[in-house]
């Protein structure tokens, strides 16, 4: 084991998974968190589980086809590794693996489904092109102007009030030290170590060192790399998310548009859960860092997002939206996430961005085998934070 002595800087999905993998590899572990557990985008997010290439990523198509095609790969390892969570966490998370379908409104979105079908089976992703009877069948409740959609059985969604607390409670009982209400102020490399300062209420200021850091700090991830003399193109995106009153339970699918944003599920109390990557608003660039920060509503992109849902599924108009909420999550200039180190910083690891909730426990698995072993056992390469083109102009933003 190369790796002894781990620093974790944060306490959401990536981070608790990442100690819990590194742990259960053997390593010592400290987990540092500035508020409480999850209280970031991983509490605060859709649960979605998107096996399926999503939206924002389909708008690489012709330009980034390898890493598509490469991320399709890792769905499949993902929702392998989902479909033993539960077992391995020893707890219920409120996983459900129904199937989800993306649905299409053209006869242009049927064959952008078409092709993205063609990506994903190559990887083994099981997906199925579901013309308008089909779907009705299937989803009788959706709109007629839905006329196709891609089928994939293994979609689904899981509590994420739950999961992360499941991952720290099984990587306490490992030996992982969990501190919260702790910020890690700042980051050196001394000889072979890194050395942080770190602050609290409690203790004041203090300091930790270890043979590798972890940078899972969610949309402070940027901030973390620059102490360590690292620039990672990490831009932060508000998004909003609704909940419904009840409906008599009609869908146990995971709903998402290939050419709009929408993802659309129902609780199995009959609650309709809204969202799809429709923005919030973020506070001024200078708050972003402050811990407790809030993006707030944008109502009229929230009532953008409502009338979509109810476009596509006129039931969503007969009840009305109990609560909205905002949470910011981490994306990069390629809708890519970033995992693992960067050459010029030895042993300060990032992982961050991309779909974070459904693939987190695969990139924390993955990284703490490159980390343990040197190697994972699935290529993280074209998640390099060191890869070309990672650098380049912000394009589209979704979640
Ligand atoms: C509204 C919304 C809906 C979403 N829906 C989905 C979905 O349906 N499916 C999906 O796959 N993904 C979804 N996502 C994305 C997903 O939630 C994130 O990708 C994922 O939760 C990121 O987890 P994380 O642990 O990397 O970051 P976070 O959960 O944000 O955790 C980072 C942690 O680092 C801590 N931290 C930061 N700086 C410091 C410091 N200096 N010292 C100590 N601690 C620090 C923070 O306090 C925070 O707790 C959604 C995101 C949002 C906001």
């Amino acid at each position: 084991m190369a790796c002894s002595d781990a620093l974790v800087i944060g306490g959401g999905l990536t981070g608790v998974a990442t100690a819990f993998y590194l742990a259960k590899g053997g390593a010592s572990v400290t987990l540092v968190e500035q508020e409480q557990l999850n209280r970031g985008a991983s509490g605060r997010n859709a649960g979605s589980l998107h096996f399926q290439l999503e939206y924002r990523l389909m708008e690489h198509e012709g330009t980034l086809d390898k890493e598509l095609a490469h991320y399709a790969a890792l769905a499949q390892i993902s929702i392998a590794d989902w479909k033993s969570l539960e077992v391995e966490l020893g707890q219920p998370i409120g996983l459900v693996m129904h199937g989800g379908l993306m649905i299409a409104e053209s006869a242009e979105q049927m064959a952008k489904l078409e092709r993205k079908a063609a990506i994903e089976r190559a990887q083994g992703v099981s997906v199925e092109l579901l013309d308008r009877g089909a779907l009705v069948a299937l989803a009788p409740y959706l709109s007629d102007a839905v006329i196709g959609a891609l089928h994939c059985p293994d979609e689904g969604h899981c509590n994420p009030r739950l999961l992360t607390h499941a991952f720290a409670h099984e990587a306490e009982k490992l030996g992982v030290t969990i501190v919260t209400g702790t910020v890690v102020d700042d980051l050196q490399r001394k000889g072979s170590q890194w050395h942080a300062d770190l602050r609290s209420a409690e203790r004041g200021n203090w300091s930790k060192s270890a043979d590798i850091v972890v940078n899972a700090a969610g949309t402070w991830s940027g901030h973390i790399a620059a102490k360590a003399g690292i620039d990672l193109p990490i831009y932060p995106v508000g998004l909003m998310m609704s909940v419904t009153e009840k409906l008599p339970v009609v869908m146990n699918h995971l709903l998402q548009h290939v050419g709009r944003k929408l993802s659309l599920k129902q609780t199995d109390d009959g609650n309709l859960l809204i969202g799809g990557g429709w923005l919030a608003r973020l506070p001024a660039r200078d708050q972003l860092l402050a811990k407790n920060y809030r993006a707030d509503i944008d109502m009229v992109e929230l009532a953008k997002n409502l009338r979509t849902a109810e476009e596509v599924m006129p039931l969503a108009a007969q009840v009305a939206v109990l609560r909205c909420w905002t949470g910011t999550t981490a994306l990069t200039p390629d809708q890519l996430p970033i995992i693992g180190a960067s050459k010029s910083a030895p042993g300060f690891f990032s992982a961050v961005g991309g779909s974070g909730f459904t693939y987190g426990p695969t990139y924390a698995r993955l990284l703490s085998e490159l980390i343990l072993n040197g190697k994972s056992s699935f290529s993280l390469d074209p998640y390099s934070p060191d890869r070309p083109g990672l650098h380049v102009a912000q394009q589209g933003v979704g979640a």
